[in-house]
Order: structure tokens, then C-alpha cells, then sequence
């Protein structure tokens, strides 16, 4: 079977690997149908995400049909459609027996550490499979993953509706952020430095919006908030100064929500987030969160269909990564597709 693999930064392949057998533990075997392209599979591509190893077969963003099961698989049947969890843990650590397992001290991230879903066959244990709902296609049901993401970030943001919520940025993780965002709290302010992207953001029920780089940013976030800074603050930039930003703008008794990668040094003080009482808090992957984004899609409060700007065959992968290197302002969503 093909499979897509980074053998090291910059180097896509396209190789052909045994189709994989299940067992006791990966009771699933599952037949993708599509898996989205995201902004981590890029990073990986390209060297840049620090947690990544190589050679891999990247892809977390995992859907398809359930093809064979195991004996002792009880919930689901051939032909089921589904959706992958990406992140798996050891189940005896700390953070585990805390339930939160996304930060595993035995974390390893399908398509990061371990292999994951750009190939046309994965074998994976019942309990990370989640049944897709009818009214979504395979190709929209991508976007589940990045919204749990967004639904993981407004959980550790313990988001409520009185709140006054400050998203900067308004790329894929902001407006996935938002849309979340949107359903528990009307106050909401994104920031971005893209106009085009506020005016989105405006669209999809951001009440306030700020161009950082043309407007007085803090000035702004205070006349949003009532002379008192945002009770919320969520970092969808993850940019070297929007820490310091954010501990800024939000108000006393508030919450800081970050989300980035970079390991650039930045200049924050103490006195921000003491005299404050800030929580700050980091938001990682996401911690079983399927079920709700699942729910949320039946209850009618989620809506993602039409999210794919893009599709590529999976054997066309290196064509898909360059279109997205050439960022073509028409890219919303890429997904790879396995009818080749
Ligand atoms: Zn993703
Ligand atoms: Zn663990």
C-alpha cells in the first residue's frame, strides 16, 4: 500500500509498506478516506516542529471506513465511518491519572512520534475510533481535529458566557477558536493584522475586531472591554511577543490561554501576572474531545460542512505541500484523498 513519508526536512516520498495486521491492542484495521492537511504536517515537512521525529509518515488529521475488527472489538463494525484520535498516552503516569492524557508523560502524537494517517491502511486500538454523524462527508469531517483543538483551548480558558474574550489571531486556529468560542460567549474581540481575516472574523460572530499592526492594540482592547482588559485571553498567534501582549490586555482575575511552540525567549514580568492574579494556562492538542465536537455537530450548534477549499490524491501529496508553500490566498482547507 503507499503511504507518504518525511524521511527528514524537505524530503517527501511517497513508498510503498506492508498493509498493517490487527491485533489484540490495534483491534481496527481502518481504510482511509481522507486526512486533512494542517499547519503541523507543514512544520514537520519543512523541519520546523521541534517535537517531530524522522523518517515519518505524518497525518493526524484521520478519517476513513472501518475495514476489518478484532474479536474483542464490541462497539463498532465493518463498513462504520470514523474518526481518529491522534493522541495516545500510557495510561499509568501523572498526568494520566489526572485524565489528562494529552500531556502524557508518555505522550506520542500519530503523525508526530509515531506514524500516522497519510497511508491507505492504519491499524489502531477501538477505543481512539469515534463514529462520524451522517450529515458530514469524509472530507469535512477533518475539520472535526482542528475543532477540538479550538474546544480544548476554550476547556483549560474554563470559557463562560459572561466573559469578554480576546482571540489573537484570526488564521485557522483563531477562527476554529472562534467558532467554539461563539457558541458559549457573545463578547468576543479577535485581533489579527490582516484585514481580510477580521472582516471573516466579523462574519463568523466576533463582536470587536483590532488590526495590531495599524491600531493601538491595548488601547483597543480596553474601549472593547470597558476601561478593564479581556477576562479571556487566547493565544492563536503564537508569535514571540503575544505573550507579553496578552498578560497585558487581559484584566485582573483573568485567564491566559497559550498555545505556541516557539522556544524564543520572551521578556515578561512578574508584577504583570502577580498583581493581576493571572492564570496562565497552556492548551495542548487536545484531550478527548471527539465526543464532544461529535455532539455538538448533531446538536445543530456546529456546522462544518464546506470546509475544504482543496483536495489532492494521496500519491500527489508533494504537489498538495507545494501548493500550500505557495500560499494561494484561496487555501482554506486541503485534504488528501485515497481514490487513486
Ligand atoms: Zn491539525
Ligand atoms: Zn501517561
Amino acid at each position: 500500500m503507499k503511504a507518504v513519508q518525511i524521511v527528514k526536512p524537505n524530503q517527501l516520498e511517497v513508498i510503498d509498506i506492508e498493509k498493517p495486521v490487527i491485533d489484540p491492542k490495534n483491534n481496527v484495521l481502518v481504510k482511509m478516506t481522507a486526512a486533512g492537511i494542517c499547519g503541523s504536517d507543514v512544520g514537520i515537512y519543512h523541519g520546523t516542529n521541534a517535537a517531530a521525529t524522522y523518517p515519518r509518515i505524518i497525518g493526524h488529521e484521520m478519517v476513513g471506513v472501518v475495514a476489518e475488527v478484532g474479536d474483542n472489538v464490541s462497539s463498532l463494525k465493518i463498513g462504520d465511518r470514523i474518526i481518529i484520535n491522534q493522541v495516545t498516552s500510557c495510561g499509568h503516569c501523572y498526568p494520566c491519572s489526572k485524565n489528562r492524557g494529552n500531556v502524557c508523560d508518555n505522550l506520542k502524537v500519530r503523525g508526530v512520534h509515531i506514524d500516522g494517517g497519510y497511508r491507505e491502511y492504519i491499524a489502531v486500538p477501538e477505543s481512539d475510533c469515534y463514529l462520524l454523524p451522517d450529515s458530514l462527508s469524509d472530507q469535512d469531517a477533518v475539520m472535526i481535529e482542528p475543532t477540538t483543538i479550538a474546544i480544548q483551548s476554550c476547556t483549560r480558558a474554563e470559557l463562560e458566557k459572561d466573559d469578554m474574550l480576546l482571540i489573537y489571531g484570526a488564521g485557522a486556529l483563531g477562527s476554529s477558536i472562534l467558532k467554539i468560542a461563539h457558541t458559549i460567549c457573545d463578547h468576543i474581540i479577535v485581533a489579527d493584522i490582516m484585514d481580510d481575516k477580521l472582516a471573516e472574523a466579523r462574519e463568523h460572530g466576533a463582536q470587536f475586531t483590532i488590526n495590531a499592526a495599524t491600531e493601538d492594540f491595548q488601547a483597543k482592547v480596553l474601549e472593547y472591554t470597558h476601561g478593564r482588559g479581556a477576562t479571556v485571553s487566547i493565544d492563536a498567534a503564537c508569535v514571540k511577543n503575544s505573550l507579553l501582549l496578552l498578560l497585558q490586555a487581559t484584566g485582573n482575575a483573568g485567564r491566559v490561554i497559550t498555545m505556541g511552540f516557539s522556544t524564543a525567549p520572551t521578556e515578561v514580568n512578574q508584577f504583570l501576572i502577580t498583581s493581576k492574579e493571572l492564570d496562565v494556562r497552556g492548551s495542548r492538542l487536545q484531550n478527548k474531545m471527539f465526543g464532544k465536537a461529535i455532539d455538538m455537530i448533531k446538536e445543530g450548534t456546529l456546522d462544518l460542512n464546506n470546509s475544504i477549499s482543496h483536495t489532492f490524491p494521496l500519491t500527489k501529496a508533494q504537489e498538495a505541500f507545494d501548493f500550500v508553500d505557495s500560499r494561494d490566498p484561496s487555501i482554506r482547507k486541503i485534504v488528501l484523498t485515497f481514490d487513486f
